[in-house]
C-alpha cells in the first residue's frame, strides 16, 4: 500500500466506525453520552488503523526503571512515524510543559516560535530530518488525534536554542523595550576520562542533565535508533525531539558523546543550521572526533552552545570541542580527563562568545563544580570506572562552603534548596531545577552499545512538587506541569533490548 492508500483506508475505517455508532444510536434521542461514545469510537478506530500501519512493524516500546525505551528503525519517515506513534501521549504532555516554559520566559506567544521554526529553521534542515519530523507529526496524529503540525514540532525540537539564544539576540537586534532578562542555560555536569585515569585504561564517560524539574522529569526516554543510513545510536532523550538534546549518546561507529553548555554564552546566526539537527546528524554520521567536529561546525548557528566531551572507543582518545559561535577550540588526549560544568576555558571563546562570564568567581555554580570535578577526579585517578562515575554524578560536596550540602554548586544539583539560585542563568532563589537524571558508560559497554541510566537526581533523592509549590508561590505558574520527580534505580540499557519477562 502506498501512503495515500493507507491514509484513505484509515479515514474510511474512522468513517465506518463513526457511522456504525451513529446508525445504532439513531433511534434514540441524541445525548451527550452517545456523542462521547461516538468520539471514543472514532478515536479507537483511528488508533486501530494506525497500529496496523506497516511502518510500525520494526519498532517497539517498553518501560523499565522509570525510563521509556523505544526502538526506531528504517527510513527517516518511518522512524519519525514510529517515534510519534509510540510516544504520542508523552509528546503531547512534553510539548505542553516545554511550550509553556518557552512562552513564560520569553514573553512571546507560540505563534512567534512557529514562525521562527517555519521561516528560519526549516529551510536549513536536511531532507532526511525534515522527513523524520514530518513522520513524527503523522504518527502523533494517528495515535492521539493531535492538532500539532510540523511547525509546532520543529519549534519544540529547538526548545534549547530558540528561547535562550535566538530571542535574546533578536531582542538586542530590535532593541525590544522591557525585554525579559534571558540567559543561555547552564545544563549539566559531565566528564570523559581515559588512559592512566581510568581503572582499565579505557574511556569512561558520565553525565547528569541539569534542567528545570518541569522539563527534566519528562527527560526519560532511551532511544535505540537503527537508521537506514548512518550508524546505530543509543541515546537518552526527550519525547518528540530527534536529538538527545541533553546530550548523552553512543554510536556503532565507536563514538561516545556528551556535553555541558557554556554559561553566559551570547550570540546567534539566523542563517545557520539548528543545533538539534547538527547534534543529531553528528551522532548519526560521525565515526571519529574529526568527523564529529566537522559536522557540528557546518552551519553552526550558535544555538545551545556547548563544550562537547567526546570519546573514540576505537583509539582510546578523548576530546573537548568548545563550540562557541565566533570562536571554538578542540583539545584532545589519549591520557587524561576532560570535565564540564558549564564553563568555557579558551580565552578567545570567553572573550568573544561569553564575555560576561567570570571564571574567577569561586562562588558560582559552574566554577564551584569545576573545582569539585578537579578534586574528585584527581583523588580517584586510576580508579575511575562506571560504578564510581555513577557515585560522582550524585556528589554533594560544595567547594565554596567546604561542606556537604545539596545545592546549586554541587555536581548533583539541587537549586530548589539554594537561597542564592544561579544568577548567571537567571535561575531565581529556590528555582525548581538541577540534576534531573544521570548516565554513565565505558568503552567496553559502548562497544556492546550499552549504558547505565537513572531517572531523577543521580544521588537518589526525590523532588516533591506539592510541598515545593506550597512553599514557593512565585512558581505557581508551573503548577499544571510540575510533577514529582522521584529517583529510579541505576538501570542498564542496550541496543535491541527487549522487555524483561
Ligand atoms: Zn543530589
Amino acid at each position: 500500500m502506498n501512503d495515500s492508500m493507507r491514509r484513505a483506508a484509515a479515514i474510511l475505517l474512522v468513517i465506518l466506525g463513526g457511522a456504525a455508532l451513529w446508525w445504532t444510536g439513531s433511534g434514540a434521542p441524541a445525548s451527550a453520552s452517545a456523542n462521547d461514545a461516538m468520539v471514543a469510537t472514532i478515536a479507537a478506530a483511528r488508533e486501530r488503523a494506525a497500529a496496523n500501519d506497516p511502518r510500525l512493524k520494526p519498532a517497539s516500546r517498553f518501560e523499565e526503571g522509570g525510563w521509556i525505551y523505544v526502538h526506531l528503525e528504517g527510513d527517516p519517515g518511518a522512524m519519525g512515524y514510529q517515534h510519534g506513534y509510540l510516544l504520542g501521549p508523552e509528546i503531547e504532555d512534553g510539548f505542553a510543559a516545554v511550550s509553556a516554559g518557552m512562552m513564560h520566559s520569553t514573553e512571546r506567544d507560540w505563534e512567534f516560535f512557529r514562525k521562527a521554526a517555519h521561516e528560519m529553521l526549516w529551510p536549513k534542515i536536511d531532507a532526511e530530518y525534515q522527513q523524520e519530523l514530518q513522520g513524527i507529526v503523522e504518527g502523533l496524529r494517528a495515535r492521539t488525534g493531535s492538532k500539532l503540525d510540523v511547525d509546532d514540532i520543529v519549534a519544540f525540537n529547538a526548545f534549547e536554542e530558540l528561547p535562550d539564544y535566538y530571542v535574546p539576540w533578536l531582542n538586542k537586534q530590535q532593541k525590544t523595550a522591557n525585554a525579559p532578562n534571558l540567559k543561555s542555560p547552564g545544563n549539566c555536569s559531565a566528564f570523559v576520562a581515559t588512559g592512566s585515569w581510568t581503572k582499565n585504561g579505557q574511556i569512561v564517560m558520565a553525565h547528569n542533565n541539569w534542567t528545570s524539574y518541569r522539563n527534566g522529569e519528562r527527560w526519560r526516554i532511551v532511544f535505540d535508533i537503527a537508521p537506514k543510513n548512518g550508524y546505530r545510536m543509543l541515546m537518552d532523550g526527550f519525547p518528540g525531539v530527534i536529538a538527545s538534546d541533553d546530550d548523552f549518546g553512543i554510536n556503532s561507529g565507536g563514538l561516545m558523546v556528551t556535553e555541558t553548555t557554556i554559561t553566559q554564552f551570547e550570540g546567534w546566526d539566523p542563517k545557520g543550521k539548528a543545533e538539534f539537527v547538527r547534534a543529531r546528524k553528528a551522532l548519526q554520521y560521525a565515526g571519529s572526533i574529526d568527523e564529529y567536529t566537522k559536522i557540528m561546525l557546518d552551519g553552526n548557528n550558535g544555538g545551545y552552545a556547548n563544550d562537547w566531551l567526546l570519546g573514540d572507543r576505537k583509539t582510546g582518545e578523548i576530546a573537548q570541542l568548545e563550540l562557541g559561535l565566533r570562536a571554538h577550540k578542540l583539545w584532545r588526549t589519549k591520557d587524561g580527563v576532560l570535565a564540564g560544568s558549564n564553563w568555557a576555558r579558551d580565552p578567545k571563546v570567553l572573550k568573544e562568545d561569553a564575555p560576561q562570564f567570570d571564571p574567577a568567581n569561586k562562588e558560582s555554580s559552574p566554577n564551584a563544580r569545576r573545582a569539585r570535578w578537579d578534586e574528585l577526579l584527581k583523588e580517584n585517578k586510576g580508579k575511575i570506572d562506571v560504578a564510581l562515575a555513577e557515585k560522582m554524578l550524585g556528589d554533594h560536596s560544595d567547594t565554596a562552603q567546604k561542606k556537604e550540602e545539596a545545592n546549586e554548586r554541587t555536581l548533583c544539583g539541587h537549586v530548589d534548596g539554594s537561597p542564592r539560585g544561579v544568577k548567571e542563568w537567571d535561575w531565581q532563589p529556590y528555582y525548581p531545577g538541577g540534576a534531573v537524571q544521570g548516565k554513565a558508560t565505558d568503552a567496553t559497554m559502548a562497544k556492546e552499545m550499552r549504558f547505565m541510566a537513572r531517572v531523577g537526581h543521580p544521588c537518589g533523592g526525590d523532588f516533591l512538587a506539592k510541598p515545593f509549590l506550597a512553599a514557593h508561590p512565585e512558581q505557581t505558574w508551573q503548577e499544571p506541569y510540575l510533577r514529582d520527580m522521584k529517583a529510579g534505580p541505576w538501570t542498564e540499557f542496550r541496543s535491541s533490548q527487549t522487555p524483561k519477562e
